[in-house]
């Protein structure tokens, strides 16, 4: 293939040769402890992968050093899942617990693998973006610090993945996890009109509302107003106009969402519904958002058939029961207000508790 400035590097390039070699020919694969599996090909090769649990944002120190025990132990190949595992892989079993021991020197968990919580997939959090109405590396690190023995172990009903995103745009897979934290605002955009002019252009600024909240000043045509009634504090009139910041040391939190899953096997794939409507931030562990997860994991955990994902395992005991079990009340935030709620709703009168 000639070369190209356009999109990423062909990956065909960059494969272990065990894995070129027998590209398409897998036959099986086995866990043989949490955090190592056995791939077997058609051909007789065997591949040993051992994964590892990773931050999302990292230093260069921390790629060198994941590079040199990629260098030492795999023929200088590595490998990020979509969840920021890494994966070390190898033909030799005898590398497996250099590996393991390497990893560990470095103070990264082995696990991730079968029924277990693997890697939490995030978004960028306040390091970095500009919409952020919680921390993605700060909340995620106290989440797993607490979830820790849930990775290093296949200890769980089935697989369950865990997603923050850390505001509604949802950069993260929370609609199609197990477990998902939303970054939400609950107060509206705050308009600084000595900026509007410079950094905004108004009608896109005003058609950006999905709620039709913001309007020209009647009294300055170079300023906004917004109807603070009408705001859902969406933060779409932040992504287009830089003077409307939404985000509030006071009025922001996150929402939990359950029983999402992109698998197929068993049933259909599932999005995840609201489980807790709103807990505010409380940096820097998030003490409130850890112990209600940690309650949803446990009473799973409790209560799940083998092999039952959540949403599979709610879906099971009934929504009501859901509730009760793990005694997250319901209230007027849960129900869908929205104008095509109706789509959304349950349509029978079969409750289960
Ligand atoms: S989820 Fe929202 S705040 Fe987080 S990275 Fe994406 S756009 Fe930014
Ligand atoms: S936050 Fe959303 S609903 Fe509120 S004014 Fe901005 S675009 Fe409109």
């Amino acid at each position: 293939m000639g070369k190209t400035d356009l999109g990423p590097p062909d990956y065909r390039t960059m494969l272990p040769k065990v894995i070129e070699k027998n590209y398409g020919k897998w036959k099986y694969h086995e866990i043989l402890k949490p955090g190592v599996l056995k791939h077997v090909s058609e051909t007789g090769d065997e591949v040993f992968t051992v994964r590892v649990g990773s931050p999302r944002l990292v230093s260069i120190d921390y790629i060198r050093d994941i590079c040199d025990v990629a260098d030492k132990y795999c023929d200088g190949h590595l490998r990020f899942t979509s969840r920021y595992n890494i994966e070390l892989m190898t033909p030799k079993k005898e590398n497996v617990e250099p590996i393991i021991a390497a990893v560990q020197k470095l103070g990264l968990p082995v696990g991730g693998t079968g029924n277990a919580i693997s890697n939490v997939v995030h978004t960028q959090g306040w390091v970095h973006c500009h919409s952020a109405a919680t921390d993605s590396s700060g909340l995620v690190k106290a989440i797993m610090d607490e979830l820790y023995p849930y990775f290093i172990s296949m200890k769980l009903p089935a697989r369950l993945r865990v997603a923050l995103a850390c505001c509604i745009n949802m950069c993260g897979a929370v609609h199609c996890s197990d477990i998902a934290i939303v970054g939400v605002h609950t107060k509206p955009p705050k308009v600084d009109n000595s900026k509007v002019t410079a950094l905004c252009e108004i009608p896109t600024t005003l058609s950006s509302c999905p709620t039709g909240a913001i309007r020209k000043d009647p009294s300055n045509p170079k300023s906004l107003v917004v109807n603070d009634e009408k705001c859902m504090y969406c933060g779409n009139c932040y992504t287009v106009c830089p003077a409307m910041p939404l985000a509030d040391s006071v009025g922001d939190g996150v929402a939990i969402y359950v029983g999402g899953k992109v698998s197929n096997a068993r049933t259909a794939p599932m999005f995840s519904r609201l489980a807790i409507p709103y807990i505010p931030n409380n940096p820097p562990r998030w003490p409130e958002v850890v112990s209600a997860i940690k309650n949803i994991v446990e009473v799973y955990a409790k209560h799940a058939h083998p092999e039952e994902r959540m949403g599979e395992w709610i879906e099971r005991v009934g929504w009501e029961s859901f509730f009760k079990l793990t005694g997250i009340p319901f209230t007027e935030y849960h129900i869908d207000d929205f104008t095509h709620a109706i789509d959304t709703y349950r349509t029978t009168t079969q409750f289960r508790w």
